[in-house]
Protein backbone atom coordinates (compact mmCIF):
# COMPACT_ATOMS: atom_id res chain seq x y z
CA UNK A 1 0.00 0.00 0.00
CA UNK A 2 1.40 3.58 -0.80
CA UNK A 3 1.49 5.71 1.98
CA UNK A 4 1.27 9.11 0.97
CA UNK A 5 -0.90 8.74 -2.31
CA UNK A 6 -4.85 7.29 -1.46
CA UNK A 7 -7.15 6.88 -4.04
CA UNK A 8 -9.03 7.87 -6.83
CA UNK A 9 -11.54 8.89 -4.54
CA UNK A 10 -14.84 10.04 -6.20
CA UNK A 11 -14.95 13.74 -5.95
CA UNK A 12 -18.31 15.83 -6.42
CA UNK A 13 -15.66 18.99 -7.61
CA UNK A 14 -12.96 17.30 -9.05
CA UNK A 15 -14.19 13.68 -10.71
CA UNK A 16 -11.91 10.74 -9.65
CA UNK A 17 -9.80 12.48 -7.62
CA UNK A 18 -6.03 11.21 -6.82
CA UNK A 19 -4.98 12.19 -3.45
CA UNK A 20 -1.26 13.25 -2.27
CA UNK A 21 -1.25 13.34 1.50
CA UNK A 22 2.25 15.37 2.24
CA UNK A 23 2.02 15.94 6.30
CA UNK A 24 1.73 14.01 9.19
CA UNK A 25 -1.69 13.35 10.39
CA UNK A 26 -3.63 16.43 11.96
CA UNK A 27 -0.12 17.97 11.29
CA UNK A 28 -2.40 21.85 10.60
CA UNK A 29 -2.15 25.45 11.00
CA UNK A 30 -5.60 25.44 12.27
CA UNK A 31 -7.49 22.82 14.44
CA UNK A 32 -11.07 23.60 13.27
CA UNK A 33 -14.26 22.63 15.06
CA UNK A 34 -15.85 20.73 12.16
CA UNK A 35 -12.84 18.92 11.12
CA UNK A 36 -13.95 15.30 10.23
CA UNK A 37 -9.98 14.21 11.10
CA UNK A 38 -10.95 15.17 14.56
CA UNK A 39 -8.88 17.52 16.78
CA UNK A 40 -5.41 19.08 15.59
CA UNK A 41 -2.73 17.28 17.31
CA UNK A 42 0.19 18.91 15.95
CA UNK A 43 -0.95 22.99 15.68
CA UNK A 44 2.08 24.32 13.80
CA UNK A 45 3.60 26.86 10.84
CA UNK A 46 6.45 25.18 10.53
CA UNK A 47 7.43 23.97 7.05
CA UNK A 48 9.45 21.32 6.39
CA UNK A 49 9.90 17.96 4.25
CA UNK A 50 7.47 16.12 6.45
CA UNK A 51 7.63 13.38 4.41
CA UNK A 52 11.06 12.68 1.20
CA UNK A 53 9.89 14.30 -1.41
CA UNK A 54 11.59 11.12 -3.85
CA UNK A 55 9.14 8.41 -1.69
CA UNK A 56 6.21 10.54 -2.77
CA UNK A 57 7.02 11.19 -6.69
CA UNK A 58 8.03 7.58 -6.93
CA UNK A 59 4.29 6.55 -5.49
CA UNK A 60 2.59 9.11 -7.33
CA UNK A 61 4.07 7.65 -10.65
CA UNK A 62 3.25 4.04 -10.50
CA UNK A 63 -0.42 5.46 -9.10
CA UNK A 64 -0.73 7.50 -12.53
CA UNK A 65 -2.07 4.13 -14.34
CA UNK A 66 -4.95 4.81 -12.03
CA UNK A 67 -6.36 7.69 -14.73
CA UNK A 68 -7.62 10.32 -12.07
CA UNK A 69 -9.26 13.41 -13.21
CA UNK A 70 -7.15 15.45 -10.74
CA UNK A 71 -4.02 14.90 -9.13
CA UNK A 72 -4.95 16.58 -5.93
CA UNK A 73 -2.80 17.87 -2.44
CA UNK A 74 -4.81 17.53 0.90
CA UNK A 75 -4.69 14.46 3.02
CA UNK A 76 -4.36 14.40 6.74
CA UNK A 77 -3.29 18.13 7.71
CA UNK A 78 -2.31 21.86 5.45
CA UNK A 79 -0.36 20.81 2.60
CA UNK A 80 1.42 24.22 2.26
CA UNK A 81 3.52 23.22 5.65
CA UNK A 82 5.04 20.80 3.30
CA UNK A 83 8.36 22.82 2.27
CA UNK A 84 8.99 21.75 -1.07
CA UNK A 85 5.05 21.83 -2.18
CA UNK A 86 6.52 23.96 -5.66
CA UNK A 87 9.15 21.10 -6.22
CA UNK A 88 6.76 19.06 -6.40
CA UNK A 89 4.11 20.37 -8.03
CA UNK A 90 7.26 21.16 -11.10
CA UNK A 91 7.52 17.78 -11.19
CA UNK A 92 4.23 16.49 -11.77
CA UNK A 93 3.79 18.65 -14.47
CA UNK A 94 6.68 16.87 -15.93
CA UNK A 95 5.02 13.68 -15.44
CA UNK A 96 1.77 14.05 -16.70
CA UNK A 97 -0.96 16.44 -17.88
CA UNK A 98 -3.17 15.50 -15.26
CA UNK A 99 -4.52 18.93 -13.67
CA UNK A 100 -2.89 19.53 -10.26
CA UNK A 101 -5.27 20.95 -7.35
CA UNK A 102 -4.36 22.08 -3.92
CA UNK A 103 -7.06 22.17 -1.09
CA UNK A 104 -5.04 24.48 1.57
CA UNK A 105 -6.77 26.46 4.50
CA UNK A 106 -5.01 29.74 2.92
CA UNK A 107 -3.73 30.40 6.24
CA UNK A 108 -0.12 30.54 4.61
CA UNK A 109 -0.69 32.93 1.74
CA UNK A 110 0.61 35.99 3.53
CA UNK A 111 4.39 34.30 3.23
CA UNK A 112 5.70 35.20 -0.42
CA UNK A 113 7.09 31.66 -1.25
CA UNK A 114 3.81 30.47 -0.12
CA UNK A 115 2.00 31.76 -2.92
CA UNK A 116 4.98 31.30 -5.45
CA UNK A 117 5.21 27.99 -4.45
CA UNK A 118 1.28 27.20 -5.56
CA UNK A 119 1.81 28.95 -8.89
CA UNK A 120 1.79 26.48 -11.45
CA UNK A 121 -1.37 24.11 -9.75
CA UNK A 122 -4.06 24.39 -11.70
CA UNK A 123 -6.26 24.69 -9.50
CA UNK A 124 -6.33 26.08 -5.92
CA UNK A 125 -9.26 25.62 -3.30
CA UNK A 126 -8.60 28.00 -0.43
CA UNK A 127 -11.03 28.17 2.51
CA UNK A 128 -12.36 31.01 4.27
CA UNK A 129 -15.31 30.34 6.99
CA UNK A 130 -15.06 33.95 9.56
CA UNK A 131 -15.69 37.60 8.54
CA UNK A 132 -13.69 38.61 11.27
CA UNK A 133 -11.32 37.88 14.05
CA UNK A 134 -13.38 36.72 16.53
CA UNK A 135 -15.19 34.25 14.74
CA UNK A 136 -11.93 33.00 13.09
CA UNK A 137 -10.65 32.25 16.35
CA UNK A 138 -13.87 30.68 17.23
CA UNK A 139 -14.37 28.20 14.34
CA UNK A 140 -10.77 27.48 13.06
CA UNK A 141 -8.65 27.84 16.06
CA UNK A 142 -5.64 29.00 14.38
CA UNK A 143 -2.08 29.14 15.62
CA UNK A 144 -1.72 32.05 17.73
CA UNK A 145 0.84 33.98 15.42
CA UNK A 146 -1.90 33.98 12.63
CA UNK A 147 -3.97 36.89 12.79
CA UNK A 148 -7.35 36.98 10.55
CA UNK A 149 -6.36 40.20 8.69
CA UNK A 150 -2.15 38.45 8.05
CA UNK A 151 -4.54 35.69 6.58
CA UNK A 152 -7.19 37.66 4.19
CA UNK A 153 -3.87 39.21 2.94
CA UNK A 154 -2.50 36.18 2.12
CA UNK A 155 -6.10 35.04 0.14
CA UNK A 156 -6.20 38.58 -1.78
CA UNK A 157 -2.65 38.59 -2.96
CA UNK A 158 -2.31 35.24 -3.86
CA UNK A 159 -5.76 35.87 -5.54
CA UNK A 160 -4.19 38.95 -7.51
CA UNK A 161 -0.90 36.67 -8.83
CA UNK A 162 -2.09 33.44 -9.21
CA UNK A 163 -3.10 32.96 -13.06
CA UNK A 164 -5.31 29.27 -12.24
CA UNK A 165 -8.60 28.60 -11.15
CA UNK A 166 -9.40 30.15 -7.63
CA UNK A 167 -12.02 28.48 -5.83
CA UNK A 168 -13.28 29.67 -2.22
CA UNK A 169 -14.57 27.19 -0.07
CA UNK A 170 -16.82 28.53 2.83
CA UNK A 171 -17.86 26.30 5.66
CA UNK A 172 -20.94 27.55 7.47
CA UNK A 173 -22.25 26.24 11.25
CA UNK A 174 -25.37 26.61 12.72
CA UNK A 175 -25.21 29.24 15.59
CA UNK A 176 -21.60 30.04 14.00
CA UNK A 177 -21.31 32.39 11.46
CA UNK A 178 -24.41 31.94 10.01
CA UNK A 179 -26.09 34.84 12.01
CA UNK A 180 -26.80 37.56 9.44
CA UNK A 181 -24.35 39.88 10.58
CA UNK A 182 -21.92 37.45 10.60
CA UNK A 183 -22.59 36.36 7.03
CA UNK A 184 -22.97 39.86 6.36
CA UNK A 185 -18.92 40.59 7.13
CA UNK A 186 -18.28 36.92 5.44
CA UNK A 187 -19.86 37.75 2.04
CA UNK A 188 -17.84 41.71 2.41
CA UNK A 189 -14.49 39.64 2.74
CA UNK A 190 -15.44 37.42 -0.02
CA UNK A 191 -15.97 40.14 -2.29
CA UNK A 192 -12.59 41.55 -1.62
CA UNK A 193 -10.90 37.87 -2.30
CA UNK A 194 -13.15 37.99 -5.73
CA UNK A 195 -12.51 34.43 -6.48
CA UNK A 196 -13.38 32.49 -9.63
CA UNK A 197 -15.90 30.55 -7.55
CA UNK A 198 -17.47 30.40 -4.28
CA UNK A 199 -18.06 27.18 -2.89
CA UNK A 200 -20.86 26.65 0.69
CA UNK A 201 -20.45 23.55 2.37
CA UNK A 202 -21.44 22.48 5.87
CA UNK A 203 -20.93 19.57 8.19
CA UNK A 204 -22.37 15.94 6.47
CA UNK A 205 -19.65 14.14 8.38
CA UNK A 206 -19.19 13.11 12.16
CA UNK A 207 -16.68 17.11 13.15
CA UNK A 208 -13.83 17.37 15.08
CA UNK A 209 -16.57 19.02 18.53
CA UNK A 210 -19.99 17.98 18.82
CA UNK A 211 -21.03 21.72 19.17
CA UNK A 212 -20.15 21.77 15.17
CA UNK A 213 -23.58 21.72 13.94
CA UNK A 214 -24.94 21.48 10.30
CA UNK A 215 -27.03 24.03 8.53
CA UNK A 216 -30.00 22.38 6.70
CA UNK A 217 -30.09 22.43 2.68
CA UNK A 218 -32.46 24.58 2.31
CA UNK A 219 -30.76 27.67 4.23
CA UNK A 220 -27.61 26.86 2.48
CA UNK A 221 -29.47 27.76 -0.96
CA UNK A 222 -30.69 30.41 0.87
CA UNK A 223 -27.52 32.33 1.78
CA UNK A 224 -25.44 31.15 -1.35
CA UNK A 225 -27.75 34.00 -2.94
CA UNK A 226 -25.81 36.17 -0.68
CA UNK A 227 -22.02 35.83 -2.24
CA UNK A 228 -20.83 37.36 -4.91
CA UNK A 229 -20.17 35.61 -6.95
CA UNK A 230 -24.01 33.85 -6.30
CA UNK A 231 -22.18 30.53 -4.32
CA UNK A 232 -22.74 27.02 -5.21
CA UNK A 233 -23.91 24.17 -2.50
CA UNK A 234 -21.25 21.40 -2.40
CA UNK A 235 -22.46 19.78 0.62
CA UNK A 236 -22.33 16.53 0.59
CA UNK A 237 -26.15 15.45 1.29
CA UNK A 238 -26.63 12.67 -0.75
CA UNK A 239 -24.06 9.75 0.07
CA UNK A 240 -22.62 10.49 -3.46
CA UNK A 241 -20.21 7.51 -2.84
CA UNK A 242 -22.54 4.44 -3.20
CA UNK A 243 -20.89 3.55 -6.48
CA UNK A 244 -20.11 0.15 -7.35
CA UNK A 245 -16.43 0.74 -6.84
CA UNK A 246 -17.21 1.60 -3.46
CA UNK A 247 -19.27 -1.57 -2.31
CA UNK A 248 -16.76 -3.57 -1.19
CA UNK A 249 -14.69 -1.24 1.13
CA UNK A 250 -18.08 -0.25 1.97
CA UNK A 251 -19.23 -3.53 3.46
CA UNK A 252 -15.62 -4.77 5.06
CA UNK A 253 -15.83 -1.21 7.31
CA UNK A 254 -19.66 -1.90 8.18
CA UNK A 255 -18.42 -5.92 8.95
CA UNK A 256 -15.62 -4.30 11.17
CA UNK A 257 -17.79 -2.03 13.10
CA UNK A 258 -20.63 -4.60 13.76
CA UNK A 259 -17.81 -6.30 15.12
CA UNK A 260 -16.32 -3.70 17.80
CA UNK A 261 -16.03 0.16 17.99
CA UNK A 262 -13.42 1.34 15.79
CA UNK A 263 -11.48 5.09 15.13
CA UNK A 264 -10.26 6.13 11.30
CA UNK A 265 -6.51 4.84 12.22
CA UNK A 266 -8.21 1.54 13.07
CA UNK A 267 -10.10 0.89 10.08
CA UNK A 268 -7.56 2.29 8.00
CA UNK A 269 -4.68 -0.35 9.45
CA UNK A 270 -7.04 -2.97 9.74
CA UNK A 271 -8.30 -2.92 5.97
CA UNK A 272 -5.09 -1.65 4.75
CA UNK A 273 -6.42 1.43 2.86
CA UNK A 274 -5.67 5.22 3.99
CA UNK A 275 -6.92 7.16 6.35
CA UNK A 276 -8.99 9.81 4.30
CA UNK A 277 -10.10 6.87 2.27
CA UNK A 278 -11.74 5.43 5.42
CA UNK A 279 -13.00 8.94 6.03
CA UNK A 280 -15.00 9.11 2.24
CA UNK A 281 -16.50 5.57 3.78
CA UNK A 282 -17.26 6.57 7.23
CA UNK A 283 -18.97 9.51 5.66
CA UNK A 284 -21.37 7.51 3.39
CA UNK A 285 -22.46 5.03 6.16
CA UNK A 286 -22.95 8.03 8.65
CA UNK A 287 -24.94 9.95 6.01
CA UNK A 288 -27.04 6.50 5.40
CA UNK A 289 -27.15 6.26 9.37
CA UNK A 290 -26.29 2.30 9.61
CA UNK A 291 -23.35 3.72 11.63
CA UNK A 292 -22.64 6.06 15.08
CA UNK A 293 -20.15 7.59 16.79
CA UNK A 294 -18.85 8.57 19.79
CA UNK A 295 -16.29 11.13 21.50
CA UNK A 296 -13.52 9.83 23.78
CA UNK A 297 -11.07 12.36 24.96
CA UNK A 298 -11.65 14.00 21.72
CA UNK A 299 -10.99 10.92 19.62
CA UNK A 300 -13.76 9.53 17.39
CA UNK A 301 -15.01 5.95 17.60
CA UNK A 302 -17.37 4.73 15.13
CA UNK A 303 -19.72 1.82 15.91
CA UNK A 304 -22.36 -0.14 13.25
CA UNK A 305 -26.04 0.94 14.87
CA UNK A 306 -28.17 -2.14 15.89
CA UNK A 307 -31.08 -1.60 13.31
CA UNK A 308 -33.36 -2.66 16.15
CA UNK A 309 -32.33 0.60 17.84
CA UNK A 310 -33.20 4.19 16.64
CA UNK A 311 -29.93 6.54 15.45
CA UNK A 312 -29.52 9.63 16.62
CA UNK A 313 -28.37 10.62 12.84
CA UNK A 314 -31.87 11.36 11.31
CA UNK A 315 -30.42 14.08 9.17
CA UNK A 316 -31.11 13.42 5.65
S1 LIG B 1 -10.51 21.13 8.40
FE1 LIG B 1 -8.58 21.31 7.29
S2 LIG B 1 -7.74 23.25 8.03
FE2 LIG B 1 -9.28 22.65 9.49
S3 LIG B 1 -8.17 21.50 11.08
FE3 LIG B 1 -8.94 20.01 9.58
S4 LIG B 1 -7.23 19.71 8.20
FE4 LIG B 1 -6.84 21.63 9.30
Amino acid sequence: MASHIFGPVPSRRLGRSLGVDLVPFKTCSYDCIYCQLGRTTNKTIERKEWVPLEEVLGELRAALCRKPDYITLSGSGEPTLYSRVGELIDQIKTMTQVPVAVLTNGSLLWQPEVRAELMHADLVIPSLDAGDEAVFRAVNRPHPEISFERMMEGLIQFRAEFQGQYWLEVFLLAGHNVADADIEKLAGQVRRINPDRVQLNTVTRPPAEEFAVMVRQQRLYELAALFTPRAEVIADFRGVHQRPEFAAGRESILGLLQRRPCSIDDIASGLGIHRNEAVKYIEELSAEGVIEHTVTAGKLHYKAIDRSGASHHSEP
